[in-house]
């Protein structure tokens, strides 16, 4: 293995390659759930989700390239343990 090679595994200098789109920052830790559950009296409408990330309603939008949902503001997935939990109709 050479240098090249070995500098992929630096955290600090690791790019993402070209056409990809890293997922995470530099800094930016796990989300925080703000509101695991709809606050009582709120009324999610149909055809959102609760999102307890951003803590309001959101419609979730599909991805297509991972045939899944996504909150369009957060961009976390359906399939994410609050997100179920948040939402029976997931
Ligand atoms: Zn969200």
């Amino acid at each position: 293995m050479d240098d090249n090679q070995l500098s992929l595994f630096k955290e600090d200098e690791y790019k993402a390659p070209k056409n990809t789109k890293a997922l995470l920052w530099d800094g930016e830790g796990p989300k925080k759930v703000k509101a695991p559950k709809p606050p009582q009296g709120v009324t999610v409408p149909k055809g959102y989700h609760w999102c307890p990330y951003c803590s309001m309603s959101v419609k979730l939008v599909k991805d297509k390239k991972l045939g899944i949902k996504r909150c369009p503001i957060c961009s976390m997935s359906s399939r994410d343990y609050h997100m179920k939990n948040a939402n029976f109709n997931l």
